[in-house]
């Protein structure tokens, strides 16, 4: 071979064995196993699929209609001349600490509606509203709007794991109210909060905050609205309530000033 032949097969050489792999392939694997072999296997023909058998699931307990009114022995006047103001759906990492701040420098406190399942999720924000001097009402587990169309014993669960969930938190706080999620009673739900020494809290203004009304719109609600002994219905968790704390800012001096905002008796 003369010299310049030698070099290009010495180049084609190098590339074809550096060049071709590029950088991150990887080695084919090699099969191991009869598998391996090179005859392929026959492909079976697809086979019909066997059809479903009906699951027979247990029947679910029918729910309670509604009653068309409110059942009697709701709790919606605050006990006293005052007003008395109520948070619900939290705790929420967002929102009840604002909540807890500005009723704190406002020297009042409130009761908040607690949700099971966020009490056990926020234990820290329970035992701030207990050490801070609220009072406590159970909300049902998971914001239940049914629990009581539910059988009796679903309800009373219900309202015992939430029980267990605060107390988790707050050992020794008394935990006062119950208060039905959407306020949709039944009788049958008050017996049940009456045996575990829970007081029915229904509430007499509704600024219906849930639906993100502008601020201005939640204070002539409640400012309207009210009069002594006024429970008022407000959220600190649920969905974004901004409106709400920005309301509070004027409702609380402003409440206060007026009737007096106290607890509930
Ligand atoms: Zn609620």
């Amino acid at each position: 071979m003369r010299p310049r032949t030698v070099m290009v097969f010495a180049l084609g050489l190098v590339l074809l064995v550096t060049g071709c792999g590029g950088p991150g392939k990887t080695p084919e694997k090699v099969a191991a196993g009869p598998s391996a072999s090179a005859t392929p296997k026959p492909v079976p023909s697809p086979k019909p699929k066997p059809k479903p058998t009906p699951t027979v699931a247990p029947p679910k307990p029918k729910l309670r209609p509604l009653p068309k009114t409110l059942p009697a022995g709701l709790h919606r006047r605050s006990g006293s001349p005052g007003v008395a103001l109520t948070f619900d759906d939290g705790p929420d990492p967002r929102y009840t600490p604002q909540i807890l701040a500005q009723l704190r420098a406002a020297h009042v406190t409130a009761t908040f509606c607690l949700v099971g399942r966020q009490a056990k999720r926020y234990p820290e924000l329970v035992a701030q509203i207990v050490r801070e001097g609220h009072q406590l009402c159970n909300h049902s587990w998971r914001h239940d709007v049914d629990l009581g169309r539910r059988p009796l014993a679903e309800i009373r669960a219900d309202l015992e794991r939430t029980n267990r969930a605060i107390h988790a938190a707050a050992p020794k706080a008394p935990i006062t109210w119950f208060r039905q999620p959407g306020g949709r009673w039944t009788a049958e739900e008050l017996t049940v909060a009456r045996q575990l020494g829970l007081r029915p809290l229904h509430w007499s203004v509704d600024p219906q905050d849930w639906d993100h009304p502008p601020a201005k719109k939640i204070i002539k609600r409640v400012e309207s609205a009210s009069k002594h002994g006024s429970v008022v219905l407000m959220h600190d968790a649920g969905g974004d309530r901004t409106q709400t704390m920005t309301a509070c800012r004027r409702l609380i001096p402003d409440l206060k000033r007026r009737y007096g905002i106290v607890q509930l008796r």
